[in-house]
């Protein structure tokens, strides 16, 4: 299907800094960022589709996949009937979704994934210690009990794996997240831009 969108997914786990990557890529022209829990968090909580989605989130649940890729393809068209994100310019980096194989199987339709960016941490002390850093500066309360970080690593885990599973493992570049945002940003522009500069004409 050559209307496909071409695609990076974004995979990291929590307080990896995925949202911060996602975010910086995004302003980078030739690149459009979307975060399904940001399209999610947007809707208005009164509409049919924001009291589901207040019903699933507030339990920490995720949204049924129909609903969520009903919701992100008709957000996905807005944003290409507004110009937001130019499909024949732009590579789409993708995060918060696919979140399970079933929508990974579902967005097959939509999406031509070229590279899967997996950001790790091997060492999930650290990882904690960022984490309650930065529940304590934006007050973030979910995230200051440490027993409570590591049962997300721990779901992230189960919900991850068998998603990047289901990619080709040629598809998968494990980016390290230790360090500064820029450190890592450096090493995820080494993978996304050679991806870029080969599926778009760039201006010279
Ligand atoms: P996030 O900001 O990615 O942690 O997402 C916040 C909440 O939005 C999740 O807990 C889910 O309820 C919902 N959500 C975000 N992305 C998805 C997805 N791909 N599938 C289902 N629910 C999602």
């Amino acid at each position: 299907m050559p209307h496909r969108y071409k695609t990076v997914l974004l995979f990291g786990a929590p307080g990896a800094g995925k949202g911060t990557q996602g975010k910086i890529l995004g302003k980078i022209p030739g690149f459009f960022h979307l975060a399904c829990g940001d399209v999610f968090r947007s809707l208005d909580m009164t509409s049919e589709l924001g009291k589901q989605f207040l019903q699933y989130s507030s339990r920490g649940e995720l949204v049924p996949d129909e609903l969520t890729i009903e919701m992100w393809s008709q957000n996905m068209h807005a944003q290409t009937v507004l110009s937001l994100y130019k499909p024949k310019e732009d590579l789409l980096v993708l995060d918060g979704i696919p979140r399970n194989v079933a929508q990974a199987k579902a967005l097959e339709k939509y999406i031509n994934v070229l590279k899967v960016i997996h950001l790790v941490c091997p060492d999930e002390d650290a990882m904690v210690h960022r984490m309650r850093r930065r529940a304590l500066k934006e007050n973030r309360i979910d995230d200051a009990d440490e027993k409570v970080i590591r049962r997300r690593f721990e779901v992230y885990r189960l919900e991850t794996q068998p998603v990047l599973d289901h990619y080709p493992k040629a598809l998968i570049t494990e980016v390290s997240a230790i360090g500064s945002p820029a450190a890592v940003l450096q090493h995820v522009l080494e993978v996304v831009v050679p991806v870029q500069d080969s599926h778009f004409r760039n201006p010279l």
